[in-house]
């Protein structure tokens, strides 16, 4: 968010000629500015989480400012709200009960106008402080989970989602699959056109898969040419399906590479999630390595096909 962004603020003031006041000062200020009359309505506004900044009277009928302040901390939004409590209460002991009940700073009134909007510009900072460093956070965790090259998760993503997975449908008693894709002949890519080709077609075969899954499904590399695809609500006929339509797109159509056009093709293997009782972990690995095993069949019978792997505990349904 660029610094330019003009912050959302809640103004929450029970009496109306004040809130009208304030309202108009905080507009001519630069703030996009909503009002509520009461904490409830405020704390309603707030939940839906749009306000940067609240700014909120002390005394009001129902819910009071600290109260209000309470019930946002507790909350626990997803972003920063920046809190500004305006107050008539004037001892010391009556500040700490506000910065205590979680407000951020507080105002005695009746505020004047230049010395609550140089309160709000230092909020603002905290505010601005907050949002680029959750953006930084997002970008870190986001490229923490991320394959640069093939642009898919990773494989330590794989590792920590497959268990999610797992459990989610252990839980709901719903089915779960997993493809194992390989791409075919890659070393010969690899030694014919250079290593950055090999780096686009394992970058255009990511984009082609992602492009013919479903919202849900999943795609992560794991190592080499090997992508692991992960399809939560899908049984291996399904999925061997999901399978055959990137196999069959791969192979009639011809990557366009910087060195020019060449004809790909993939192998793969299906999996479905086991009925055997066993743990969540030896559950997960057994849906990879299914999938590896019915990956190698359809290597070993020429390449360009889908094996579903052999369901060796149907005997325990
Ligand atoms: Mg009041």
């Amino acid at each position: 968010m660029s610094t330019e962004t003009r912050f959302r603020l809640l103004l929450v003031e029970d009496e109306p000629t004040q809130r009208l006041m304030l309202e108009r000062q905080l507009t001519r200020a630069g703030y996009v500015v909503d009002t509520a009359e009461n904490g409830q309505e405020a704390l309603n506004k707030i939940l839906e989480g749009r306000y940067q900044i609240l700014l909120t009277d002390w005394d009001m009928p129902g819910m009071d400012g600290p109260t209000l302040c309470r019930r946002v901390r507790e909350a626990n939004l997803s972003t920063y709200v920046y809190i500004l409590l305006l107050t008539g209460h004037l001892t010391t002991d009556d500040a700490v009960a506000g910065l205590s009940a979680g407000a951020d700073d507080y105002v005695r009134k009746p505020a004047n106008p230049s010395e609550l909007l140089a309160r709000l510009t230092a909020g603002s900072r905290i505010v601005r402080l907050e949002q680029s460093l959750r953006e930084a956070n997002e970008k870190i965790q986001l490229l923490s989970i991320t394959d640069s090259l093939a642009g898919t998760f990773n494989r330590r993503y794989l590792n920590d989602q497959i268990l999610k997975e797992v459990e989610r449908a252990r839980r709901h008693d719903r089915p779960l699959a997993a493809i194992m894709a390989d791409i075919d002949r890659f070393k010969r890519i690899n030694d014919e056109r250079g290593h950055a080709s090999g780096d686009e077609v394992l970058r255009q075969f990511a984009d082609l898969a992602k492009s013919l899954i479903r919202p849900g499904d999943w795609i992560a590399r794991y190592g080499g040419e090997e992508f692991v695809i992960v399809l939560p609500e899908t049984d291996a006929i399904q999925a061997a399906e999901a399978a055959e339509r990137i196999r069959a797109q791969c192979a009639c159509t011809p990557m366009a590479l910087s060195t020019g056009h060449i004809e790909v093709t993939a192998s793969f293997g299906v999996a479905a999630l086991s009925r055997v009782p066993q743990s969540i972990e030896s559950a997960a690995d057994a849906l990879l390595r299914d999938a590896d095993s019915a990956l190698y069949t359809s290597k070993n019978e020429g390449r360009n096909r889908v094996t579903i792997a052999n369901r060796h505990d149907l005997s325990a349904d």
